[in-house]
């Protein structure tokens, strides 16, 4: 059998959890299961803390498994001055480059410089200049020949002058946050999905704990804990407005396009500008596909109704890499699916109708109120400094923790890759040993080599589906195919051709009845459809939602233009 993630399963987990109530006070209870969450839970395990995370819904299942992916040092900070940001965020990108080198893998960037259009070459090179001392080393070039017959075959040529090419990074962020549970997990934290904070509890005007809910069975139980964290990103409001009255968070969604790689191949994240309202976008390669992003617009739906992409948006996604790409002549046709996250960003509600969204500021804010810490905004990149931030306020009611020994500590123990078992190439192991850790070697123990084969177009193996199954806390079919792997993304129709194949592995690992598989098979095709398709099945959102571009001009489009077919 697997060494499992946690050593017990989630029911096992779940009924400990409530035997153990009335005399268990946690140290600190984390609710959130985003990269935020999993970042404090893997330091706090680390300081050797008493720790337990909730989640409402599956691990990495708000902004975290639906973000642009990017490890990166925000050169866009550097632009707007702010030097400190910049540095904290290559420091990290590096740091993770070099702990996590197969999920976390450096990407070439390449943006062309057209005549009149700002920055230009010179302003944009010193930026990276300073970009790249700050990360240590020079990574990027001004190149003036063979951009449209070799660097990016098929970009718009009309004014282009050259493009510059530079460094950063990509992540499977959902897989990154599996990752830092992982670690926390063997060094004794506990986390749980699909339990969600119902209630803060108080005592004296306090906080001390929590009342929580089973999202599986019903059942409610109270928690306690020295000191509570609010890490729900988009949701921080709702816990925090028990404890005080201001709203900070302005929730803002961004949709992506993924299209097959034969239909825009590419070997750099291209960055361009966006006709109708010059925002920055882009299209990368990312697991064998191509993804065109981002928007950025406020999101005035239920948070916990999943996002998804309106027309508008794909349309505005679809204008801005035709006019990069006009030979490509992407359509609606050619999208494999979409899906849209929400940023958790931090807001002046005050301004809020002044400032546009692309202008708001992406800084995480961390608040200290009557024993709740609540910590939103910020990236994926900054999760460790985030969650040293976290701590040090939690100091406040942890007074004998001691952070020192961890600001220059490694954050993911190496793993000795001494197994020759197989015949794995050296990027597969490289991926698997970032991707699962200590759990590497099981991993392979109990595995053919024929079971780690890509399944088709992706890099997810079937000995890590059955990995996932029995080790990762999957409770629902979408858990497995959207977030533990990205075959719902990256496959047409969510991968359907393939569940006759998972049927008996499911059933088997989950202890599923036939009943129970249809009900899942029906929940994630719907979901897949709804959330993850075009707009045809998401009109509500459609009809309603219009894209405010940066100049405030609402652009609508004709109605009959909401009908879209089904990408096949
Ligand atoms: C479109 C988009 C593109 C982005 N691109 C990048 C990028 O390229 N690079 C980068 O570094 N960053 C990027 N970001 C930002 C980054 O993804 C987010 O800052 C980060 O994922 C936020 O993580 P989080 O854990 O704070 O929030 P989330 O990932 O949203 O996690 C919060 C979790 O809290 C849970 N929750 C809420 N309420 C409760 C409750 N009552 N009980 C239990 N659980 C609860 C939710 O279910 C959710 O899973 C992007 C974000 C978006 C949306």
């Amino acid at each position: 059998m697997y060494q499992p993630l946690t050593s017990l399963t989630r029911d096992q987990q779940l009924e400990k959890l409530q035997l153990n109530n009335d005399n268990t006070i946690w140290d600190m209870i984390i609710i959130g299961g985003g990269i935020t969450g999993a970042g404090i839970l893997l330091t706090a395990s680390q300081a050797g803390l008493k720790v337990l995370l909730i989640e409402q819904q599956d691990f990495a299942w708000g902004a975290s498994s639906k973000s642009s992916k990017m490890v990166h040092g925000g050169l866009r900070y550097l632009g707007s001055g702010q030097y400190n940001m910049t540095k904290d965020a290559v420091t990290e990108r590096e740091k993770l480059l070099n702990e996590l080198p197969g999920l976390v893998s450096p990407l070439q960037f390449l943006m062309g410089h057209y005549k009149y259009q700002f920055p230009g070459p010179l302003v944009f090179n010193t930026l990276l200049t300073i970009y790249d001392w700050i990360g240590g080393k020079r990574n990027h070039r001004y190149i003036n020949h063979n951009i449209a017959d070799f660097h990016a075959p098929g970009i718009e040529q009309s004014k282009l002058q050259g493009a510059t090419q530079f460094a950063d990074a990509v992540t499977d962020d959902a897989r990154l946050v599996m990752r830092v549970l992982q670690e926390a997990q063997d060094l004794g934290g506990t986390a749980m999905n699909y339990l969600s904070a119902e209630q803060l509890i108080k005592t004296d005007g306090q906080v001390t704990g929590i009342r929580v809910a089973d999202q599986v069975s019903g059942q409610q139980f109270n928690l306690s804990a020295k000191v509570v964290v609010n890490a729900t990103g988009p949701w921080t409001d709702k816990l925090r407005l028990q404890v005080q009255a201001k709203k900070a968070i302005r929730p803002l969604r961004g949709s992506h396009l993924i299209v097959p790689s034969w239909r825009l191949p590419l070997a750099y994240s291209v960055s361009y500008f966006h006709p109708e309202d010059k925002r920055p976008i882009f299209a990368f390669p990312w697991e064998n596909s191509t993804v065109i992003g981002t928007t950025d617009l406020d999101h005035h739906h239920d948070l916990d109704q999943q996002p998804c992409i309106s027309q508008n948006e794909v349309d505005y996604l679809l204008a801005g890499i035709n006019k990069q790409f006009p030979q490509a002549d992407i359509s609606e046709d050619d999208v494999i699916s979409t899906y849209a996250g929400i940023r958790p960003v931090v807001s002046n509600h005050d301004n809020e109708q002044s400032t546009k969204p692309s202008d708001e500021k992406r800084e995480h804010s961390i608040w200290n109120e009557q024993g709740l810490i609540s910590v939103a905004g910020g990236k994926l990149t900054t999760f460790r400094l985030i969650a040293l931030e976290v701590l040090t306020a939690a100091q406040d009611y942890l007074p004998s923790m001691d952070l020192k020994a961890l600001r220059n500590q490694r954050l993911f123990k190496p793993v000795n890759d001494d197994n020759t078992n197989h015949s794995l190439s050296q990027s597969q192991r490289q991926r698997l040993t970032s991707l699962y850790g200590q759990h590497y070697s099981d991993l392979l123990k109990h595995a053919t080599t024929h079971e780690f084969k890509a399944i088709g177009n992706t890099n997810t193996s079937l000995a890590e589906l059955k990995w996932s199954l029995q080790c990762e806390m999957v409770v629902h079919l979408d858990d497995l195919l959207l977030r533990r792997c990205r075959i719902g993304l990256l496959l047409p129709h969510g991968g359907a051709h393939l569940l006759d194949q998972l049927q008996p592995l499911c059933q088997t690992a989950l202890g599923w009845n036939d009943v129970v598989w249809q009900q899942e098979v029906d929940r994630y095709q719907d979901m897949i459809q709804r959330y993850y398709g075009l707009p045809k099945h998401n009109a509500h959102l459609a009809k309603d939602d219009e894209l405010v571009t940066e100049n405030n001009h609402r652009v609508t489009k004709d109605s009959a233009s909401l009908v879209n077919t089904l990408a096949s």
